[in-house]
Parts: structure tokens; sequence; C-alpha cells
């Protein structure tokens, strides 16, 4: 095997990183192990708690040798000591949240976050007893007042935001969390490790929706969370183990082999939004585009700072989405017209403004200002593909004319 130290470079990680040749025949791509139980030579006990880093395969759900391999390669992708794996970015979020969180916790959280989290920390924590402060985590100055007004255990964020591409300082929110007794959690998907790794700017845990960048192909279901390896024993412990949410080996194969080209896919994914961002910017039936590539995004220089690479989401505006959006259901003929994102095909999906109020944010005053500052009474999300830029413009053209 490897020395861990030759692999440097983003590129040499995403494909060598975790995995090694079957020992037996010497198969250079990992091996798939759908094996549920594995045979030991010694009796061994049946709790977790017997478990230890170096126990033997026992059972799947405890651990398994194809999920392993990817764990290993998430955990040296985010620059963590370890990372665990879970049946989608849901249960990674939930299983993060859940571990950490007693009743009488206290969580300050991003108002705008992927829906099924903002449901989560709205309607499922405070029926458990923890505390839920929801602030606009772009805004240093609020994050602070909510820190200082009441003694917290996690901050959780979001960044760039779904589905507003709104950023949050990962690095200004660790030292502010810390500096308040609190950890830092980030919810990186929009990113991947590839634009940011929250761990290396502060963060204590990073949170990944596999399913999105990691796979690239849309078709394996899969998450993550990543930090040290004392915390992820206890993660792995809870939301693994005992609430079960584990990743399927065949999906974790799946996301290994996206995985090794998700450097070169981010690099064509940033070029593709640049290029579509900077053609929408110019068409006169579009009022607003967001895009933290372009200069004209709101947080442009926090961009430039905290990511690498600007990645492919983008949103867009105009005067009459929901008409536009009809259009775009039936008559787009390379996008899909479906949620969901990160994948080689180009994805589109109207987000009006007042629906999601209803539904997931609920959001009034100056958090509904805050947000409508991003998506004025609807959005286009866009999450950019891998086809010929120019191809992908003139399908939006037909769509906008
Ligand atoms: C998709 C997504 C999730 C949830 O991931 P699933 O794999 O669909 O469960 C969480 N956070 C963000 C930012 C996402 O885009």
């Amino acid at each position: 095997m490897h020395d861990p130290k030759a692999l440097r470079g983003i590129e040499s990680k995403a494909i060598h990183a975790g995995e090694y040749p079957d020992p037996v025949t010497g198969a250079s791509a990992p091996n798939l192990v759908m094996s549920t139980t594995f045979v030991t030579d010694e009796p061994a006990g049946f709790s977790a708690h017997d478990l230890s880093d170096d126990s033997p395969f026992l059972y799947s759900r405890w651990g398994n040798p194809t999920v392993r391999q990817l764990e290993a390669k998430i955990a040296a992708l985010e620059g963590a000591e370890s990372a665990v794996c879970t049946a989608s970015g849901m249960a990674a979020g939930s299983g993060l949240l859940l571990t950490l969180l007693s009743a009488g916790d206290r969580l300050v959280v991003s108002n705008t976050n992927y829906a099924g989290v903002a449901e989560l920390v709205r309607d499922t924590l405070p029926r458990m007893g923890i505390e839920v402060a929801v602030v606009d985590t772009s805004d240093l100055d609020e994050v602070e007042r909510a820190l200082k007004a009441k003694k917290t255990k996690l901050v959780y964020i979001e960044t760039p935001a779904n589905p507003i591409m709104r950023l949050a300082d990962v690095a200004a929110i660790a030292e502010l969390a810390h500096q308040h007794g609190a950890s830092l959690g980030v919810d990186s998907t929009f990113a991947s490790p590839v634009a940011t790794r929250p761990i290396e700017l502060g963060a204590d845990y990073v949170v990944q929706s596999l399913t999105k960048y990691y796979c690239g192909h849309g078709d394996a279901v899969g998450g993550a969370i990543a930090g040290t390896s004392e915390s992820m024993r206890a993660i792995n412990f809870e939301a693994g183990i005992h609430f079960g949410g584990v990743l399927s080996p065949f999906n974790a194969w799946m996301i290994l082999r996206g995985t090794a080209t998700l450097p070169l896919r981010m690099r064509a994914h940033e070029q593709n939004a640049l290029e579509l961002s900077g053609y929408l910017q110019n068409h006169p039936a579009v009022t607003a585009v967001m895009y933290p590539g372009l200069e004209s995004h709101p947080q442009h220089a926090l961009a430039r700072r905290q990511m690498q690479n600007f990645s492919g989401m983008l949103t867009f505006q105009v005067a009459d989405g929901s008409k536009v959006a009809e259009r775009a259901a039936k008559e787009l003929q390379i996008f899909h017209y479906a949620v969901s994102l990160g994948h080689h095909r180009s994805l589109i999906f109207w987000m009006p403004t007042e629906d999601l109020m209803s539904t997931s944010f609920r959001l009034s005053g100056d958090d509904l200002k805050g947000y409508r500052e991003f998506a004025g009474d609807g959005i286009f999300r866009v999450s950019v593909g891998l086809e010929t830029a120019q191809d992908l413009c003139a399908d939006l053209d037909h769509i906008l004319n």
C-alpha cells in the first residue's frame, strides 16, 4: 500500500486516498464487499461497545470494508482525521445534530439552508427539548449576538446556502463559536472539498451530501460527516450503529468511483458556470444572477477568500418567474427540470419565495428582507452540468426570449 504522504495534491487524493488493492487477488479497483456479516476466528462481544478502531469487521452496520475505503478518502479530501458515511446527506445532518445535542442544549443555525435541515431544526429538534436560534449567518454581528445571548452547544451553517447562494464566513464563525464555547458544523455540499475545506478553516465538523458533487453522476444517494477521530467514534456509534442510517456498500463503491474525478469535474463545472452566469448577466430578460464567481455577487470578496473553486451552482431571476418555469419544464432540450444538483447533467428548478416561506423557511421581518436581497420573488436554481457551455446558453435562450 502507498504511503499517504505521497498523496500531496487533491487530484492524487481523490484517486488513491483510502483505497488499496485487494490483498487476495491484487485487484486494482476497490472491492465491492456486499457481505452483511464477517466470519471471525475468535469469540467477540455482541455489543458495538466492544469495538475498537482496529477491530476486525463483524457486521456491516458496524463497519464495512468498501464503505471504510470511502470514509478514508473523504477524510483525506476534507483535511479531517476521520469520516463516517451515512445513507444520505440528511442522515449525516440529523446524525450529527442528534448525536451532539440533548434536551436543554441550544443550537444556533442559519435561517436559510437545505429544506430538509430547515424543517428538522424548526420542527423536530424543539420537540426533543433542544432550543433552536435561527439567525442570518452571513451577518457576523448577528451570529455574535446569538452566541452572547445564551450558552450555545453547536453552531450549524451552510455555505453557499441552498437555494440562494448566500455565503457564511467559516473561519470567522469558527472563531466566534469557539470563543463562546460552542462547536461549529458546516454543510459544505454546494462547495465540495475542492472549493472549501471547513475543517482547515477551523470548523469542527463538515457535513456532505455525497449524492451531489462527490458522486457526481446522479445515481447514488449518500452522506458523510468528517471531523476528529474521537468525535467520529461517537458519531459512528450513535448515527451509524444506533440510528442505523448506514451507507450501502454498493453506493459507497459508486461514490468512490465518482470521487476519483471530483477535482477534474469541479474545474469543468466552474468553467461552465462562469460562462453561463456571464451569458445570463447580459440577457435583457434576466433581472439578477447570483454566482459566487461573479464580481456582482454581494459576497464576492469572501468567495475569493474561502472558495478555491466557485462551483457549479447559480441562481437567476426574471420578471415573470412562474410563467418561465412552465415553459422551462416543457421546452428545455438539454436541462432537466429537476431538483438535486452536482451531476454531469444540467438541472434547473424554479423556487418561488412565497412557497418556500410557507413551507420550509418561515422567515419574517429582517430575515425575510435579507432572503429577498438574494432571491427576490423567486429564483431559478441551476446546477450547471458538464455539457458544452454554448449548448446550455442556447437552451436557456429559447425559454428566455
Ligand atoms: C441535498 C442536500 C442535502 C441532503 O442530502 P440528501 O443526500 O438528499 O439526503 C443536505 N444539504 C445540502 C446543502 C444539500 O444540497
